[in-house]
C-alpha cells in the first residue's frame, strides 16, 4: 500500500511526544519535566539531559513567555502554508526557561516585537493534531 502524504502542517506523533499532543488537545501546554532535578526537557528526550535520569513526566506549563526572535513569512514554499501568508514565526522563551518554537497570532505582520510577553492559545488542525500559537499578553509579565 502507497504511504499516503501528510501535509507539513501535521507534525507526526512520535512515541516520546505523545505526552505533549494529548494536553494540547486538552488546551494545555505540557512539557517533559525531569522527576529527579526538576529540569524542563525539550524537545522530547528518554533522558534528562542535566543528570541523565530516565524519570520523566508531563507537565503543564503556564503558557507565557517571550519573544526571542522572530521572522515574518511573506512569500509560500509551501502551498499548504499560502492561505496563511503572512504569517510569522517566533522563538518564544517561556517562563519555565524553555525555548519553543511557535507562531505568533493576533498580530499584524510588522508587529512582532523580540521581548513582546505572550501567551498560549490553541489551533486544533485535524482530529489527532492541536498546535500551540502564541498572542500578545493581555497583561504585563
Ligand atoms: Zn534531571
Amino acid at each position: 500500500m502507497k504511504a499516503q502524504r501528510r501535509s507539513p502542517k501535521e507534525p507526526v506523533i512520535s512515541a516520546l511526544g505523545g505526552g505533549h499532543w494529548k494536553a494540547a488537545r486538552d488546551g494545555r501546554l505540557a512539557l517533559q519535566r525531569c522527576d529527579a532535578c526538576g529540569q524542563w526537557v525539550h524537545y522530547p528526550s528518554a533522558v534528562c539531559d542535566r543528570c541523565m535520569s530516565t524519570e520523566l513526566s508531563w507537565q503543564d506549563t503556564a503558557g507565557r513567555g517571550t519573544v526571542e526572535s522572530f521572522s515574518t513569512v511573506y512569500r509560500g514554499f509551501a502551498a499548504e502554508f499560502e492561505q496563511d501568508l503572512p504569517y510569522t514565526v517566533a522563538l518564544v522563551r517561556l517562563d519555565e526557561g524553555v525555548n519553543l518554537l511557535t507562531w505568533l497570532v493576533g498580530i499584524e505582520p510588522d508587529g512582532a516585537e523580540i521581548g513582546m510577553r505572550v501567551e498560549v492559545e490553541f489551533e486544533r488542525i485535524s482530529h489527532e493534531i492541536t498546535l500551540h500559537r502564541f498572542h500578545p499578553a493581555e497583561t504585563g509579565p
